[in-house]
């Protein structure tokens, strides 16, 4: 049988390769960046929900299982630019300029995240102590700790604003981005327990920290961190050339409030990938309305795209979480080694 294409090495497709793999089934694992691992590694994830794992260590170690894998053959650097062919025998032609044979497909592509110069007037790129939850998490990660780029030092007052780039109607973005309240508790108990004397904030429109996270992020956070929550409609981010100042209304008081800080942090949703048009030119699959690649169905095939033999899984069909971008890898491998045996039986018939 002809090997099976990946396109995407984030959480979802190095599940979907160590899947095929454990089928005795040949991979090619294809990726547009140089290094594997997906947002969690190439954006410098710290502390994983909700495994509390490190991700250089939990998906750095699934880089490495899939390296490991003689069936897996790594294309890095390289993008998908034609598709042609049906299940069991297409033939992808690859930026390198090569041509490969392989039976399915399963795009593993993840999303873009949103880039908070997009929001002007909540203060990212005006003032360097606005930051996103990104850049919180690459300071933990790298060993750094919390601090204010502008000058370095450590924050007495932080605020995390919810929900910026997400359930945003007047910026085109009416999704809500899944895991960012979650991680958002997450980095405010991990910001408390580094600085006991930092006192932080989280606006919110809503809490989502959805099933178990409730209990483990929502409550534990105000409960056992003193983590303060403000149910408000953010205005603007400004300076008095000392400090941030968020100005915004209590929605449950129904009063304005201004309130100095240290640093701002924009929790960042997820976007479709910016590469999508392209890659549903390329693969002949639909869209959904906001961009994400499409399901063929929720329920009876919910790896399938509109184009049979190519399959789908993880953020690149809409927000997701990590464990489940990894079930949904293992999920779209099984529906394409199911393509690529009908492929094959119906080519040794021939
Ligand atoms: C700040 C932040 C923190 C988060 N923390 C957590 C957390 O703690 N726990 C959790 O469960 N979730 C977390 N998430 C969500 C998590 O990032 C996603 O669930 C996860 O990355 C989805 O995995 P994926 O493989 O589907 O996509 P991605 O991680 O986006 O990987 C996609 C891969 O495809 C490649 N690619 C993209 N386009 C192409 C192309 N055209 N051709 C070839 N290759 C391409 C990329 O280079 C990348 O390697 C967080 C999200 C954000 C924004
Ligand atoms: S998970 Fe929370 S922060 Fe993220 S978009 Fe949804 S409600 Fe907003």
């Amino acid at each position: 049988m002809k090997p099976i294409l990946i396109v995407g090495g984030g959480p979802a497709g190095l599940s979907a390769a160590h899947a095929v793999a454990q089928m005795g089934r040949r991979v090619i694992l294809a990726d547009k960046a140089e290094r594997l691992g997906g947002a969690p590694i190439v954006s410098g994830y710290a502390r994983l929900v909700p495994s509390g794992e490190w991700a250089k260590d939990a998906i750095g170690g699934m880089v490495k299982r899939v390296e490991g894998n003689a069936l897996v053959e790594i294309r890095r650097g390289t993008t998908v630019e034609r598709f042609a062919g049906e299940p069991g025998a297409f033939v992808a032609r690859l930026s390198s300029g090569a041509e490969i044979e392989v039976s399915a497909a399963v795009l593993c592509t993840g999303f873009t995240h949103f880039d908070s110069v997009n929001k002007p007037e909540w203060g990212f790129g005006t003032y360097p102590d606005v930051v996103t939850t990104t850049q919180v998490e690459q300071m933990f990660s790298s060993g750094k700790g919390v601090y204010c780029p502008s000058d370095g030092r450590r924050p007495e007052r932080v605020a995390i604003l919810l929900c910026v780039g997400s359930r945003d109607r007047q910026i085109g973005r009416e999704w809500c981005s899944k895991i960012c309240c979650t991680v958002s508790a997450n980095l405010a108990m991990e910001i408390r327990e580094e600085l006991p004397q930092c006192t932080v904030y989280i606006y919110y429109m809503d809490i989502r920290t959805f099933g178990l996270y409730e209990g483990a992020y929502y409550w534990e956070s105000q409960e056992k961190h003193k983590v303060k929550y403000i149910k408000a409609r953010i205005a603007e981010v400004t300076s008095d050339g000392k400090k941030l100042i968020v100005k915004g209304e209590d929605t449950l008081v129904k009063r304005p409030i201004t309130i100095p800080f240290d640093m701002v942090v924009h929790a960042i949703g997820m976007d479709p990938n910016t590469d999508n048009p392209a890659l549903a030119a390329a693969f002949g699959v639909t869209l959904e309305k906001y961009g994400h690649i499409a399901k063929s169905s929720t329920y009876t095939s919910m790896s399938g795209t509109s184009r049979p033999g190519v399959f789908v899984a993880g953020a690149a069909t809409g927000p997701e979480t990590i464990d489940d971008s990894i079930a949904q890898g293992q999920a779209a491998a099984l529906a394409a080694l199911a393509a690529a045996s009908a492929g094959g039986i119906k080519e040794a018939a021939e």
